[in-house]
């Protein structure tokens, strides 16, 4: 029995076989696609093939150059490959007859020619399937747009280890096959650990080399409210960690009880408390853990694990449903914020140096006009059937929102012209996740309808730290007097303005840190439905003034430590 300690990504406590997933593998997708489809997917797969032997021969040009003539013929056959009209003719035929995505059935041919070649003892031929293997993994990436992909193949519940899981890896895992995972690197609120807490699969990520450590099949209990993992537990442990599960299943029950009761303070503050989705599939969640609305819909994962854009109709559909499932409920639709750890294959855009500093989210929207319209004005549409408000992601300063409504504003017009109806005041909402927008809020205040502050970010911009970086995790902190500092201001601007301010980012969910939010202001909370009847419950369990007094005593500690140790011994009492 080993024992590690890794980095608390989304709680909850698994046990399972591990499944072992090397930087090289490929996750293929099984998805089924209609008829209308096919000759799309028939698109892709030339496309695909076009780009493999571009790659080839561009590789071949430099093998040429640097190792000489005899070294670059290699790769001839390598472009045989590619010419094989028996394997083209064959994923083609199987494409019309079965109806699943062009990646799969790629896949699974490409298996069949490896096993059927792996059988025949003949050199020749074991080269060629050599060949066969290396030229089909390159057209795979390119099918799937991305080096790894989803875990669909998966059959029994597995715990997944990986050296990284992208947030659209980690999009495709389902409960039903993925009891947990861990990683070798990343970090609490990177985008991987935000969508495993959505999709309430337990994760520990940072653990340095646990897939040197662990290989597939072995048992493992993952703790990812404690950030440990434990590799082929003794009978003791097991049992000991099986206790525990049953034991955190009473606490969160006690909290479910408060689902469906208003989050108020014990003396009368109401307080709006809202849900975060990254995809609608987590409507039944929103539900079950009783959030009024949705504040924050993260829509760039709308836009992963596909090669094509989405389409103005296909946004307007997805944000309609959205709308109309939450009824009554608000629903703030953050327009696309691509770039950071979230990289779209549709866009031909050069991994930067800095990428969070980089050409990102609003940034990209601003430079790329027409495609933000798309998002626009499908949101704009979709107003009409429910209570929709959109927000702007990593908003500077005055002049980006000021060209994001200019931008808004065509998109009505447009739609107007047309005689398409849409709310024209629908709200329009500023992420506040820079310090340059913290710290002139007051300007911003004045030209938006309401804020929603982006912890995951303004913190890792406020305190220089990389969100996704395990080794910096330590100074990673919410409670910090800097982050205290700006949340405030932020929401002091807002009130003088007279709007409402929200927070978003996964500060909102740090329990004991909810009662200084509390304190100082804030009017809605949004944070992953799992999370939410443990808030709804501390709120209803203290006061306004209680938490008015906790807030100033905490602006006045010297360290975030001293700030986090007081408030939980504050939130101990209140719970008791
Ligand atoms: C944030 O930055 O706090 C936020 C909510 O947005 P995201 O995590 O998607 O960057
Ligand atoms: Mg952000």
């Amino acid at each position: 029995m080993l024992k590690f300690k890794g980095i608390a990504a989304a709680p909850g406590i698994s046990v399972g076989k591990a499944l072992r997933i090397d930087k090289e593998d490929l996750i293929v997708p099984k998805t089924a696609i209609r008829q209308e489809d096919v000759p799309f997917q028939i698109q892709l797969f030339e496309e695909a093939l076009i780009q493999t032997r571009r790659e080839i021969i561009e590789l071949q040009k430099r093998i040429a150059t640097e190792m000489g003539q005899d070294q670059a013929q290699i790769f001839d056959a390598h472009l045989l490959v590619l010419e094989d009209r028996m394997l083209i003719e064959e994923v083609i035929s199987r494409l019309k007859n079965e109806l699943l995505n062009v990646a799969y059935i790629f896949h699974e041919v490409l298996k069949k020619y490896i096993d059927v070649f792996s059988k025949i003892e003949d050199e020749y031929l074991k080269e060629r399937m050599a060949d066969v293997n290396d030229v089909g993994k390159r057209v795979l990436r390119s099918l799937l747009g991305k080096k790894r992909t989803l875990l669909d193949d998966v059959k029994e519940k597995v715990i997944v280890v990986a050296h990284d899981l992208s947030p659209s890896d980690t999009a495709s895992m389902h409960k039903k096959n993925v009891a947990g995972f861990v990683t070798d690197i990343g970090g609490k609120t990177s985008h991987t650990a935000i969508m495993a807490k959505s999709l309430e699969i337990p994760a520990v990520v940072g653990i340095d080399d646990i897939t040197a450590r662990v290989k597939s099949g072995d048992l493992l209990i993952i703790d990812g409210s404690m950030g440990m993992v434990i590799l082929n537990p003794d009978e003791e442990t097991l049992s000991e960690y099986q206790q525990e599960e049953i034991k955190l299943r009473g606490i969160a029950e006690r909290f479910l009880t408060v689902k469906d009761l208003p989050a108020v303070t014990t003396d009368g503050k109401e307080i709006e408390l809202n849900a975060n989705i990254e995809l609608p599939d987590e409507i039944p969640s929103i539900k079950l853990h009783g959030a009024k609305g949705v504040g924050l819909y993260r829509t760039e994962f709308f836009y992963m694990n596909r090669r094509d854009l989405p389409t103005e109709e296909e946004h307007y559909q997805e944000y309609k449903y959205v709308a109309e499932q939450m009824g009554d409920g608000q629903v703030v639709i953050r327009t696309l914020d691509l770039g950071g750890d979230k990289f779209l294959s549709q866009f031909e855009i050069p991994r930067e140096m800095q990428h969070f500093l980089g050409w990102r989210a609003i940034r990209f929207c601003l430079a790329r006009p027409e495609i933000f319209k798309v998002q626009l004005r499908a949101i704009l549409r979709a107003s009409v059937h429910g209570k929709l408000k959109l927000m702007y992601p990593m908003i500077s300063g005055i002049e980006e929102l000021r060209q994001a409504n200019k931008i808004l504003e065509e998109s009505k017009e447009e739609l107007r012209k047309e005689g398409i109806p849409f709310d024209n005041n629908i709200g329009v909402g500023v992420m506040i996740e820079i310090p340059s927008a913290a710290i002139t809020a007051d300007i911003l205040a004045k030209e938006a309808d309401f804020f929603s502050i982006g912890t995951n970010d303004l913190i890792q911009y406020s305190l220089a730290v990389d969100r996704t970086n395990e080794k910096v995790a330590y100074l990673y902190e919410p409670a910090h007097p800097a982050v205290l500092r700006m949340v405030k201001n932020i929401i002091d601007s807002a009130h003088s303005a007279g709007i409402w301010v929200g927070m978003c980012g996964e500060m909102a969910s740090e329990s004991a840190l909810a009662l200084i939010l509390l304190g100082l202001g804030l009017d809605e909370f949004s944070m992953p439905p799992a999370a939410l009847p443990e808030l709804k419950y501390i709120i209803r369990s203290v006061s306004l003034v209680q938490a008015q007094e906790i807030a100033r005593k905490a602006m006045t500690f010297l360290t975030g430590k001293e700030v986090e140790e007081f408030c939980q011994l504050k939130l101990r009492e209140i719970l008791r």
